[in-house]
């Protein structure tokens, strides 16, 4: 039949947020593979009203990154944060799943892209992606300081915060008057000091997102269809394969997404 993406989230479609449309506060939401059993398989058995038609040219390893990790990206840069040409977007883990869409996706906004990461070598492909300026936070830990400094002391205008505890003090400082800071994760650790001074002074937002709606995925399926956001592909493994792709990912040595297939060779 026809060549399609899956959209793994849908709501129930009755509680009092479904019916507003917000899926993604749903009372007894779905999720393939985290809530219900399918991903990692051959079959998977999805509602019809989940699956999105891929265009001919398009490859089914691209059109594979696109719901997860840019989902939350679409939501966070463009949904959350409200990103217009000219704002100063800092994307903390950019060369994480969800920092790579942050990057394309802010940088399609027109915003000014300052991209953070571990490596140098991390940070030159960050570059040839659409990131203005590149931060190196191990060997920058006072990044805040080099954000104000790019800015000419303004500041960030939008941080995109995945990283949580190690980051959430200097996402906070890093950001100017009237900046948002949008998060969706926290993988070094859930608590992070908020000095409340900043917070009123500069009347800074702080907002939380949560995955993503099939408007927001059908919204970002076009622009990725049309070649104007383009997923990195790390590397494309077969389904019996994939114990070396979860190895790679705990051991970060992964630019971008794992693509596990069916049928690779
Ligand atoms: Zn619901």
């Amino acid at each position: 039949g026809e060549r399609v993406l899956l959209d793994p989230h849908w709501g129930c479609g009755g509680c009092p947020y479904c019916l507003d449309g917000e899926t993604t506060r749903c009372l007894r939401g779905h999720m393939l593979g985290e809530l219900d059993p399918g991903g990692l398989a051959e079959y998977v058995r999805a509602p019809a009203t989940q699956a999105i038609a891929i265009p001919p040219h398009y490859p089914f390893d691209l059109a594979g990154c696109l719901p997860v990790a840019w989902g939350t990206a679409w939501r966070m840069v463009v949904t959350h944060a409200g990103v217009t040409p000219g704002d100063v977007v800092v994307v903390t883990a950019a060369a994480g799943g969800v920092g790579l869409g942050a990057v394309q996706l802010a940088r399609l906004q027109g915003a000014r892209v300052v991209a953070l990461a571990s490596s140098d070598e991390k940070l030159v492909r960050l570059k040839t992606l659409g990131a203005d300026e590149t931060i190196n936070y191990v060997t920058d830990p006072d990044w805040d300081v080099t954000v104000r400094r790019l800015t000419g002391k303004r500041g960030a205008d939008v941080v995109i915060e995945t990283v949580g505890a190690s980051t959430w003090e200097r996402s906070i400082r890093a950001l100017g008057k009237g900046g948002r800071l949008v998060t969706s994760g926290a993988t070094s650790g859930p608590i992070g000091p908020t000095d409340i001074r900043y917070l009123f002074r500069r009347e800074h937002r702080i907002i939380g997102s949560n995955g993503w709606t099939h408007t927001e995925l059908l919204r970002l399926a076009a622009h990725a269809f049309a070649g104007r956001v383009t997923p990195v592909v790390d590397r494309v493994l077969p389904l019996e394969r994939t114990v070396e792709g979860e190895v790679a990912l705990a051991d970060r040595s992964v630019f971008g997404k794992v693509v596990i297939t069916p049928d690779a060779a």
